[in-house]
């Protein structure tokens, strides 16, 4: 997958996607990541990116014509033109569907804003997709790309290694995962669940199962279909 970022910080990409799992997918080929500074687009001797808004106002705005230059560049880079997506907070919000869903494109461009945002005709005529990352205001896009980069890239076949699977994370059945402990099996008098020391799979399996359903209930019972909260209360999941 080749994911290409178009920023007026090409610098805040560089530590929290060089570790870990990215570093791996991207060490390995399954990841190539791009940065492009959207500066370098700018014409003008201060290589300005943004200008005040019509209509007065506070703040400033990103200009439609440095960032559809900087866009064509990027496109041009590759034989397929990607998915444009915008960070905005006035995007849909991201989801584990949603970034399934955006896993799936061979290829994304992934658009930063910064300052009040970028004038809608870019969004408007260049944009295929505006995401947010939740309902707040951040002050630029860089982070909420970085969100997405290692959402998506655990999706990527292969970047998990042999030994995890995304499908066994929380909302990959609609639920949120059981508890983990590890060693010791008591620490400071407090224990592990008896069950998981037993050595039972089956009785394992059917405490996680519960634990699952349980958990989801207390905290967001939002992501409880009833139909699938009555198979699992029957132990049908
Ligand atoms: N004036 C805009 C508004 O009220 O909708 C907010 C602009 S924000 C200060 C600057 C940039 O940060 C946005 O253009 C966007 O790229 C990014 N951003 C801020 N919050 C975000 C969020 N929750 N999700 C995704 N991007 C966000």
């Amino acid at each position: 997958m080749r994911i290409d970022v178009l920023t007026i910080f090409p610098g805040a990409f560089v530590g929290p996607l060089d570790v870990s799992i990215i570093k791996r997918a991207r060490d390995a080929g399954l990841l190539d990541l791009e940065i492009h500074d959207i500066r370098e687009h700018a014409t003008d001797k201060h290589r300005s990116v943004d200008d005040y808004p019509f209509g007065g106002g506070q703040g400033m705005v990103m200009r439609v014509d440095v960032l559809d230059r900087a866009l064509e560049e990027v496109q041009s880079l590759d034989d397929e033109r990607g998915l444009v997506v915008y960070l905005s907070p006035q995007g849909e919000r991201l989801d584990d569907a949603l970034v399934r869903e955006l896993a799936r494109h061979r290829r994304l461009v992934l658009v930063c804003g910064r300052y009040e945002g970028v004038d809608e005709r870019f969004v408007e005529h260049c944009v295929d997709r505006e995401v947010s990352i939740g309902d707040y205001i951040l002050t630029g896009g860089e982070l909420p790309a970085m969100v997405l980069i290692d959402a998506v890239t655990r999706h990527i076949p292969g970047a998990l290694g042999d030994e995890k699977s995304p499908e066994e994370e929380s909302f990959a059945d609609g639920l949120l995962e059981h508890p983990q402990y590890t060693r010791p099996a008591e620490y400071r008098g407090w224990q592990v669940p008896e069950v998981l020391l037993s050595g039972h799979h089956a009785n394992i399996e059917k405490w996680r199962r519960e634990q699952r359903l349980e958990r989801t209930r207390q905290r967001r019972p939002d992501l409880l279909p009833p139909a699938a909260a009555e198979d699992e209360r029957k132990g049908e999941v």
